[in-house]
């Protein structure tokens, strides 16, 4: 069914095969994993067997290359897949990092060998992928991360911690940012992966981080103490971990706007369905002007926010998203979800407050995208110099 005031709306980039995969996915997230919900709520992170799952149907790594045992697509699969996620109001499994960031720094910059020995993995979902750049001293500034990574033989000993890693409960390998020279900033970062399977020596996972929302999906602190890592497993070259964040992060933005627009498109539905049934002062809410005039703010939004992430996604197929845009799409998506979201909860009024409405904890669930993937402040920044 469309969303109201997206009718007869057609992404210019989508063909049949995006229609089909949206389908295998809208009934593996509905059937499979939206039953299981209030359970993976309590228990504060999916489960890996969902991950398997979700290899075993052709979910993970669409933009993972055949040859790595993926679809072979590009970031519109991708898209294609996180729309239906967020649409269907799933939030356990974290593909957004798992395959909309993690593969797409060993695609981009792993050796053959490296995309042999864990591609695949992650595509099958036999391995969960994370990344860690935040540490507890701070995020915004990237440059002054103070996990280290010397040099000793064939291996790194890292030294450090990491907070706020989406997927960190979980994770079997973790693309990680380090200082291999302390005395650098930018041109002192590296990206290591990290194999976390069984917890090796060294490794830790911290407390799983209790949040506001997103409550399916593990937030973890993750602690380095003297831990080894085989220089082998190094992305690229020394000190190029700067330049390669800078180079992913706009995927990363475009990937939250993705969520945000759907976001906007189920609380609208949700909203515009509620107000034709709900009845005050013996007509539906939708026959009180105020409720008309906000739905149909909200759908104008909604259908604005989604022509400008269709351009940007074509753009990135393209190879033409810039920095700048990228951040514009993070920063007009989001700030729109959490107005459209907020809206239309007020629609529901005192029940748009309950839990037992999903319209509740997407108003939670909301908030952070604000917040994570840089934050709307540094977006601002970032759409500063280049005016
Ligand atoms: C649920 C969740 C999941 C996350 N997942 C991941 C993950 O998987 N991997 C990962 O590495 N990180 C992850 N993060 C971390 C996230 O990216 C950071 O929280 C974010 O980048 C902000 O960093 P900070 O929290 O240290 O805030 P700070 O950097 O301390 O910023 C605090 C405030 O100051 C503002 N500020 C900072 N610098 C400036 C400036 N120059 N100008 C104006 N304002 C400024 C910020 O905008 C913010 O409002 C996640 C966070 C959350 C909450």
């Amino acid at each position: 069914m469309p969303t109201p005031g997206l009718d007869g709306y057609v992404e210019p980039w989508r063909k049949p095969e995006h229609d089909d995969l949206a389908e295998l996915a809208r009934t593996f997230f509905t059937k499979e994993v939206l039953p299981h919900a209030a359970r993976l709520e309590q228990q504060g992170h999916p489960d890996r067997e969902h991950y398997r799952r979700a290899g075993e149907l052709g979910l993970l790594g669409l933009s993972v290359p055949e040859e790595y045992g993926g679809g072979g697509g590009d970031f519109t699969h991708e898209a294609t897949l996180l729309h239906e996620q967020t649409l269907a109001g799933e939030g356990s499994l974290g593909i957004a990092v798992h395959s909309g960031i993690v593969t797409g720094y060993l695609n981009d910059y792993g050796s053959e060998e490296q995309k042999r020995r864990w591609l695949p993995g992650l595509v099958s979902g036999e391995l969960v992928g994370a990344i860690g750049m935040t540490e507890p001293d701070g995020g915004s500034d990237v440059q002054a991360i103070r996990t280290r990574a010397i040099r000793d033989g064939d291996d790194y000993v890292v030294n450090g911690s990491k907070t706020f890693i989406t997927n960190g409960i979980l994770a079997d390998l973790l693309v990680l940012a380090v200082k291999t020279d302390t005395s650098a900033r930018a041109h002192g970062i590296s990206m290591l992966v990290c194999e976390l399977t069984g917890d090796p020596a060294g490794f830790r996972r911290g407390r799983r981080i209790e949040k506001i929302g997103l409550h399916a999906n593990d937030t973890a602190e993750l602690f380095f103490d003297d831990f080894r890592v085989p220089a082998a497993n190094l992305l690229g070259t020394e000190g190029s971990g700067f330049i390669q964040m800078m180079r992913q992060l706009p995927q990363e933005r475009l990937v939250i706007g993705v969520g945000a627009v759907a976001a906007m498109q189920r609380a609208v539905e949700l909203a515009t369905a509620y107000a034709k049934e709900r009845v005050a002062f013996g007509k539906p809410l939708i026959g009180h002007q105020n409720t008309r005039m906000v739905l149909a703010e909200v759908a104008t939004r909604t259908r604005v926010s989604r022509a400008f992430l269709d351009d940007c996604i074509q753009r990135h197929a393209r190879g033409e998203l810039d920095v700048a845009t990228a951040a514009m799409a993070k920063l007009y998506l989001t700030e729109g979800q959490c107005e459209v979201v907020d809206r239309c909860l007020q629609i529901f009024g005192g029940y748009g407050y309950t839990t037992e409405y999903p319209i509740a904890k997407m108003y939670a669930d909301a908030r952070v995208q604000k917040i994570y993937g840089g934050t709307n402040e540094i977006m601002k920044e970032l759409i500063s110099r280049v005016l």
